[in-house]
């Protein structure tokens, strides 16, 4: 527990400036970078948002203040030998200005143990725990792509397609999944079963982007259910 005072002594700034790393206190996601310089500390300190400087505009720059996506602070730390900042935040909304939840959705692909796994394409077996937490990871990925698709309406995606035909066009689409889904499971095609069930995850993302209701409370709700001992 260090005051202001103590704290501005630890960090090794850098031209005035510090990295900062901002985190999703509750999911966990890395949401952005951005630099702080000794102002925006004392700011973000005092305020428990998060503030910045802004190198592009040479201004102190609040998160959110025009967006309205500002960052509660719930933690704030500085890391061995003082040269990056990790802001833990519980944000009101998409951290990036392109509207996704996160800046780092642009996945460089092309790394050798991650090529060999998506060649193989065989889901059932895999089983090691080292890869479940990233195989889930892939739904909040999906979710920042998809927010950004409603934003920037890229022409030609599909996803595009659905947000400006609208709400009841999603809607369809998920009944149209479900039953498809239902067909395969019956007919226990699991090949088809794995592309329906895809099919339908993809859409209900579409519709939670579309009535603004974040993927999260959806896994809250679930990890609550799973937390309280069943009475049925
Ligand atoms: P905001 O602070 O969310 O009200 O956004 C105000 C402006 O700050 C935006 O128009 C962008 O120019 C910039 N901005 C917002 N979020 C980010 C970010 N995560 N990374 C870089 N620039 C950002
Ligand atoms: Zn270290
Ligand atoms: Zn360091
Ligand atoms: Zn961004």
């Amino acid at each position: 527990q260090l005051s202001l005072e103590q704290v501005v002594e630890h960090i090794r700034w850098s031209d005035g400036l510090v990295p900062a790393i901002v985190q999703d206190a509750k999911t966990r996601q890395v949401l952005m970078m951005a630099y702080m310089n000794r102002e925006s500390l004392k700011l973000s300190l005092e305020s428990g948002e998060t503030w910045f400087w802004s190198r592009s505009r040479q201004e102190l720059w609040h998160k959110g203040a025009t967006s309205g996506n500002v960052q509660t602070i719930t933690s704030l730390k500085y890391d061995c030998d003082g040269d990056t900042l990790l802001v833990e935040v519980k944000p009101n909304g998409p951290a990036c200005h392109t509207g996704a939840v996160t800046c780092f959705h642009n996945e460089i692909v092309g790394l050798p143990e991650q090529s060999a796994d998506q060649a193989s394409g065989n889901s059932s077996t895999a089983t090691s725990s080292a890869s479940s937490e990233s195989r889930f990871e892939v739904l909040a990925e999906l979710e920042s792509v998809i927010a950004e698709r409603e934003r920037e309406r890229p022409e030609g995606a599909y996803t595009t397609y659905l947000f400006d035909k609208g709400v009841d066009k999603i809607l369809k689409k998920i009944g149209e999944e479900a039953s498809e889904t239902i067909i395969a499971a019956k007919n226990k095609d699991n090949d088809e079963l794995r592309l329906e069930v895809s099919d339908l995850m993809y859409h209900l993302l579409v519709l939670l982007q579309e009535r603004k209701l974040p993927l999260d409370d959806i896994m809250s709700e679930l990890s609550r259910r799973h937390e309280r001992p069943r009475r049925d």
